[in-house]
């Protein structure tokens, strides 16, 4: 029985949903699985590329309306990123940034002329996003942030560094945040303004096939339009944040349903002591136990895709999914390494590479300890962030 059967997670999406999931996956089949390990292991991405391929079929911003978005629902776009991850991490990466926090920011906080001058081409994926929010001294807590906007006739002239930037040195435009007298803004820098540089960022272990850069920005001039005028302090970047953690609530459990696939194959193939090592007892309870928080976390996606749709979803549901998903699809990728013994630490299968990808996704877009605060927060009343 395949592990999805058991929590018959099927019969509880529409047709519509079903063909998209399909679809994403016979893209990832063709276009990402083949290459995949390649690019983690040389740690080169051909990110333009894949950005137009992505494009092509639709799911750059295609939880956004119109501008050349699809303007589909939540449960139709969590699919996509469980299926883009369950290939890689590092592609569900370069896709949440580009639709859920680039384009998100501009569609939600941008003039009707940054909507209509950078959506269409980004949702095409002829042209790349990244968002600037994290410094070298400021992850966890961004709001103290130092790079500085100010004002200069009608000019903004921007300093500062922005850190672990995902598609940084690939992109065409970059949402970045800044402090100026009015609180934080955001503000579209475009590649090659002078003073603004992106540097990749070398010797990862995790996400090797993802761009992570760092964002210099050295008195960039950039006139009045390219500040996002609906956004105001840090609600404007943590309303984006909030986006791209839902995807990965269902994304993280993509890499799961890989691992869980790998490892169960395995299993029947594996002979251990004159037996398959599917049939013993302790591989059994891994299995079982594995299967069970795989389904427990696509329920739970599905239900938080489904009150996202409704428009009722809050940011501390999101920090529960997130949470949740990201802490079980490591712990299942763990135990997955397991039982593919010492064959378990390669690149010929896909699982120590989810393993080490998801310690990423741990970390970003809120650590699991920032959400554990965030619930703490909301079960008690009382903040122990500082
Ligand atoms: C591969 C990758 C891609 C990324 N892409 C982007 C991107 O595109 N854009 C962007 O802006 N950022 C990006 N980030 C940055 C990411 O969001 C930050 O790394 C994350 O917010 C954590 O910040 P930090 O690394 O500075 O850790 P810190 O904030 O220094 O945290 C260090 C440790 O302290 C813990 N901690 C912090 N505060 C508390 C507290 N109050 N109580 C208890 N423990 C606490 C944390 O949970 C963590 O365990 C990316 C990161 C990675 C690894």
């Amino acid at each position: 029985m395949h592990p999805s059967t058991l929590f018959a997670i099927d019969g509880l999406l529409t047709d519509e949903e079903r063909d998209i999931r399909r679809a994403v996956r016979q893209v990832c089949d063709k276009e990402i699985r083949p290459h995949v390990a390649g690019w983690f292991e040389t740690g080169e991405l051909p990110a333009r590329e894949l950005a137009r391929t992505l494009g092509s079929v639709g799911v750059l911003g295609m939880h956004l309306d119109g501008y050349g978005c699809a303007g589909l629902g939540a449960v139709s776009y969590g699919l996509a990123c469980l299926e883009l991850e369950a290939a890689d991490s590092g592609l569900r990466s370069l896709v949440s940034v580009q639709g859920s926090l680039a384009m998100y920011a501009i569609w939600k906080y941008g003039s009707e002329e940054q909507k209509r001058e950078w959506l269409p081409p980004m949702a095409a994926g002829e042209r790349i996003g990244c968002f600037g929010l994290t410094e070298p001294d400021f992850g966890s807590d961004p709001g103290g942030m130092r790079t500085t906007a100010r004002r200069d006739g009608s000019d903004w002239v921007l300093n500062g560094t922005k850190m672990w930037i995902t598609n940084g040195s690939v992109a065409d435009v970059a949402v970045v945040w800044a402090r100026t007298d009015e609180g934080v803004r955001g503000f579209l820098v475009p590649a090659g303004a002078p003073g603004f540089t992106a540097h990749d960022l070398k010797r990862k272990v995790s996400l090797r096939a993802s761009v992570t850069s760092e964002l210099v920005l050295d008195g960039v001039r950039l006139p009045a339009e390219a500040m996002l005028p609906g956004a105001r302090g840090l609600s404007g970047p943590l309303g984006c944040l909030n986006e791209a953690r839902f995807g990965i609530v269902f994304g993280a459990m993509g890499a799961a349903l890989d691992c869980l696939e790998t490892a169960l194959d395995y299993a029947a193939s594996r002979e251990v002591f004159a037996r398959p090592l599917a049939s013993y007892q302790l591989t059994q309870e891994k299995l079982a136990d594995m299967a069970l928080e795989l389904g427990k976390g696509m329920l739970l996606a599905l239900h938080l895709g489904r009150l996202k749709e409704a428009g009722t979803i809050t940011p501390e549901q999101v920090s529960a999914g997130k949470l949740n998903n990201v802490r079980e699809a490591l712990d299942i990728a763990r135990t997955c390494r397991t039982i593919l013994g010492a064959s378990g630490i390669t690149l010929e299968y896909p699982v120590i590479r989810h393993a080490v990808n998801l310690e990423s996704v741990l970390t970003y877009e809120g650590t699991s300890e920032i959400h554990t605060l965030v619930l703490g927060k909301a079960l008690t009343g009382l903040p122990a962030f500082h």
